[in-house]
Parts: structure tokens; C-alpha cells; sequence
């Protein structure tokens, strides 16, 4: 077997191990690790067998693979730390949480000290559980640019997406998709001629697999791996062709180890254990859009005509009826209030509401944008959570509006923004460039971006940079990424005086 399919063979097992919640069925998963610990033993790999053992031996312990582990440790002698991305360099003992030698992040273990990949669940060594990456708070002061991968970018693109420590960006127009370092741009891998892409593509990571569709095509991959080529793409629109196509967007929604896709008049439901697609078809009008939102554990759909469904047991069924006549947007669930939160367009307005799952009780408040078209951005995709609510950019001001739940109604607040360097001003905000990184909202003004603290807005400022921003920017760590006109670039803010 090839190196790179026992990687496969521990990244599938990782995730029956991160989403199986009965535990005796588990004992499935020691026997394939203790298998795995076998087939690297035979291929002389003394490190990574003893560590599938002592993993198999957690969940399930043998006298038998106890004496095993035991003569394969004493071959092994001392474990060095070595780089968990296999290119030869050894941590000393303080190490810092990146490889010297090729510029890859990793993780120590809280249990062992062995360092990680960014991206692995189980350590490498022990086999203890790795705990989910901290979430830091971030400040945004003095910020440079730190690294800038060149290339032309001529369509507006969907922003890339962060899987361990690797940028994966989308590139339309030369049909490939590119994987790069975080920490310094270089290029890990690229999928070129990427099957049958010739539009808007939208990027989902369910662990271990990156999903990617679009109106012609659903496929996945497993990003973790060293090295991807073409035949490591799994297509799964193949598996569908009775039912249309899913749709660019809205976003496709993760429920446990389903995947859930927009198509047509229906769902797709993509088993990530099985491979196997389901589609589920609803009774709505032919021109109606669906939107699936994962509320819990459960699977809503909303439809732009204003009507509410509901996903389980195999079948679609007719849930709700919003009232009054419009055009509904995709909506977004925000667990800390417990509300579905979505606008909506009615008689040259524009509406913010929100929807109680569990009562049904549905809040509306209007907005004061004074010119509003169905077409407008805002309208087309899920509102930004923020802060147990929500928050909206107007449609012809700098200003935002925070709306959130006071218990029996909604409340809108509006904060005006005044952003301003030397002849530099923002003037107005677009939607499709703008992101929230709590406390900071960031978005982009011609020829650069600006970024605010919507708690104090005095905290604010203006950067500039050559080439004009192609997507919303995302921040991870102490980076914001984007792609650009020219390329993708990369600006770090630094935190002064050890703050977080
Ligand atoms: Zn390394
Ligand atoms: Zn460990």
C-alpha cells in the first residue's frame, strides 16, 4: 500500500473517531488501527506503527497488541520529535509552534510535547486528543504585508478557505485549485484542470474532506494529504445523475456526516462514511430557491418564496409558512440566541427578521435603507452573525446595523461609521467584500481595505495596496488573506505588548 493511502486510511479513521458517539462501536475502529499499526510495521515504520497501536490499544485493550506495542517500542529505542510534515527537522525541546525547516505549523501536544500537524485531531505520538485550536482574540495594529503570491486574477472570485495551516484558494479562470502555506506563501500543492470547472465555485470543509460544487459538478478531496493529484478528486455528482445539478449557492450546510447541498427542487444528502448521495426532492414551486440552515441537529430549509421545510427521515416536508408576500434571503442560525435570523425585500423595503425554531414566532424590524432592489447583494446571501445577533451593511452609507434578540423581539441598532485618512474616506461598503472577525468588521475601499472595531469605532483604519481585492477577505491567526487583481496577499497585524 502507498504511503499516502495509510494517511488516507488515519484521516478516515479520525473522523469516525471525532463524530462516533457510541463507543462500542469503536471496537471497529481499534481493529483498523491496529491493522494500520501492521502495515506501517511491515513497511519498517517503527514511529507511526507504535503510535496506531497505542491508539488501537485506547479504545480497545489486548494482551496480545499490548506485547506487540511493547517489542515494537523497544526496536524503536528513544522517539525524537520529528517534523509531523516529514521533512527530517527535529524540535528541541522549547519548540516554537512551526518548523524551522519548512515553514509548516504544528501543534504540541498538551499530553506528550510531540508536535502535530496544524491539522490533526489525534496526536501522533500518544494518541490522546488533540484540543480544538484556540480561537485568539485578535487587535489589529500595525499591520504590513507579509507575504504576496503573484498571479492574475481577472473574475471576482468565492474567498479561499483555511484547512490546518494551508490557504486553499479557488482560481476560475485556470480551472485549479491552489493550496499555500500561511506562514509564508509558498505553494504546497495545486489541482490543475480541475474536472469540468469553468464557473463559480463554492468550497465547504467537513473534516476530513473538502467539498467543492457548483451548477455542474459536486466532488470532494482530502486536503490533508501531502502531494494531491487529479485521481485523488472523488466525484460525486456522478453518483447523482437522475437528479439536477446543485446550485452555486448558497452555502452548503454540515449536519453530523452529511453534507447537505442545494439543488433544484431538492437536497442532495451526501454520506460521508457511506459515499453515497441521497436526493431529496420537495414539492415547491418550479422557480423557487432553497437554503438549508443546520439548526442543532436538525436540517431547516428556507425557500426564497418564504416557505419552511424540514429535512429528517429520508424525506422533505412542508414545515412553515412565513407570512406576507417578498423575497426571502438565505438564512443563518446563531446558536447563542437560539433565532434563524434572514431578510427580506417587500414593497421597495428591506427587512430584517428572525425565526424561532423552537416556537415558530417570527420577528421583523424595516431598515432604513432608502433605495432597495431585490438584486442587491445582501438579499442573495445569509446574513453575518455577530455577537448573539447579526449585522447588516447598508446599502448606500457607512453605516451598520447590529440586530439582536431582547427576549420576546428584535432590536436594531445602528452604528455609523466615520473612517477617514488623510484623502482616503469610506464612503459606502459592499457587501460581498465585507467580513466580521469579532470585534472587527473589515471590508474593502478602492485600491485597499479598512478595517473598524465595531465596539469602538474610533478604532479604526485604512490600508493600501496594489491591485484591487477579488474576495472577502478572511483572517486567520493574526493574518488577513485575500485574492487580489494580482495575485494573493497575505498582512499580518501584530500584537503589541503581549495583549490577546
Ligand atoms: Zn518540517
Ligand atoms: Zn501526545
Amino acid at each position: 500500500m502507498p504511503r499516502k493511502n495509510f494517511d488516507k486510511e488515519r484521516y478516515l479513521i479520525d473522523m469516525h473517531l471525532a463524530m462516533e458517539k457510541n463507543r462500542e462501536k469503536l471496537q471497529v475502529q481499534a481493529k483498523r488501527l491496529a491493522m494500520l499499526a501492521l502495515c506501517y510495521q511491515e513497511e519498517k515504520n517503527f514511529k507511526d506503527a507504535v503510535s496506531e497501536m497505542k491508539r488501537s490499544l485506547l479504545l480497545n485493550q489486548t494482551i496480545k497488541n499490548e506485547t506487540v506495542l511493547q517489542g515494537w517500542e523497544k526496536q524503536l529505542g528513544q522517539q525524537e520529535k520529528t517534523c509531523p510534515y516529514g521533512c527530517g527537522y527535529r524540535f528541541p525541546d522549547n519548540a516554537l509552534h512551526l518548523c524551522q525547516k519548512c515553514s509548516r505549523m504544528v501543534r504540541l501536544c498538551p499530553g506528550c510535547d510531540y508536535p502535530n500537524k496544524q491539522y490533526d485531531c489525534y496526536c501522533r505520538w500518544c494518541g490522546g486528543k488533540m484540543p480544538a485550536p484556540e480561537k485568539r482574540k485578535i487587535k489589529i495594529q500595525n499591520i504590513v504585508q507579509d507575504w504576496f503570491y503573484p498571479l492574475p486574477i481577472k473574475h471576482l472570485s468565492t474567498p479561499p478557505v483555511i484547512v490546518g495551516d494551508l490557504v486553499i484558494a479557488p482560481l476560475m479562470q485556470e480551472g485549479s485549485l491552489l493550496a499555500l502555506k500561511a506562514l509564508n506563501g509558498e505553494r504546497v500543492w495545486q489541482l490543475e484542470d480541475f474536472p469540468g470547472w469553468t464557473e463559480h465555485l463554492e468550497l465547504i470543509h467537513c473534516y476530513p474532506y473538502l467539498y467543492f460544487y457548483s451548477s455542474k459538478q459536486v466532488g470532494r478531496l482530502m486536503p490533508g494529504l501531502e502531494n494531491l493529484c487529479p485521481k485523488d478528486i472523488e466525484n460525486i455528482h456522478g453518483e447523482i445523475k437522475q437528479s439536477p445539478l446543485p446550485v452555486s449557492f448558497p452555502k452548503a450546510a454540515q449536519k453530523e456526516r452529511h453534507v447537505v447541498f442545494p439543488v433544484n427542487k431538492g437536497l442532495l444528502y451526501h454520506d460521508m462514511w457511506r459515499k453515497k448521495g441521497t436526493f431529496l426532492e420537495t414539492n415547491t414551486k418550479k422557480n423557487d430557491i432553497l437554503f438549508p440552515v443546520a439548526v442543532g441537529e436538525e436540517i431547516f430549509i428556507f425557500s426564497r418564496a418564504g416557505r419552511i421545510y424540514k429535512a429528517g427521515s429520508g424525506k422533505i416536508t412542508h414545515y412553515s409558512m412565513l407570512p406576507g408576500t417578498g423575497k426571502w434571503s438565505p438564512p443563518v442560525y446563531v446558536p447563542g440566541s437560539g433565532l434563524v435570523y434572514f431578510e427580506r425585500y417587500t414593497r421597495r423595503k428591506r427587512y430584517i427578521n428572525a425565526w424561532s425554531p423552537q416556537t415558530g414566532a417570527l420577528f421583523s424590524k424595516p431598515l432604513d435603507d432608502l433605495i432597495c432592489d431585490p438584486d442587491d447583494s445582501h438579499f442573495h446571501y445569509p446574513p453575518n452573525p455577530y455577537k448573539s445577533g447579526v449585522l447588516l451593511v447598508s446599502g448606500h452609507e457607512p453605516l451598520l446595523y447590529h440586530v439582536r434578540s431582547t427576549g420576546n423581539d428584535i432590536q436594531v441598532k445602528e452604528i455609523p461609521l466615520s473612517i477617514t485618512d488623510g484623502n482616503r474616506r469610506v464612503l459606502n461598503i459592499e457587501y460581498l467584500f465585507s467580513m466580521v472577525h469579532e470585534p472587527y468588521f473589515i471590508s474593502k475601499i478602492p485600491g485597499g481595505f479598512f478595517y473598524v472595531n465595531i465596539e469602538n469605532t474610533k478604532e479604526n483604519g485604512i490600508e493600501v495596496q496594489e491591485g484591487e481585492m477579488m474576495c472577502k477577505p478572511i483572517v486567520f491567526e493574526n493574518r488577513l488573506i485575500f485574492i487580489c487583481k494580482d495575485g494573493i496577499r497575505c498582512f499580518t497585524f501584530e500584537e503589541r505588548g503581549g495583549e490577546k
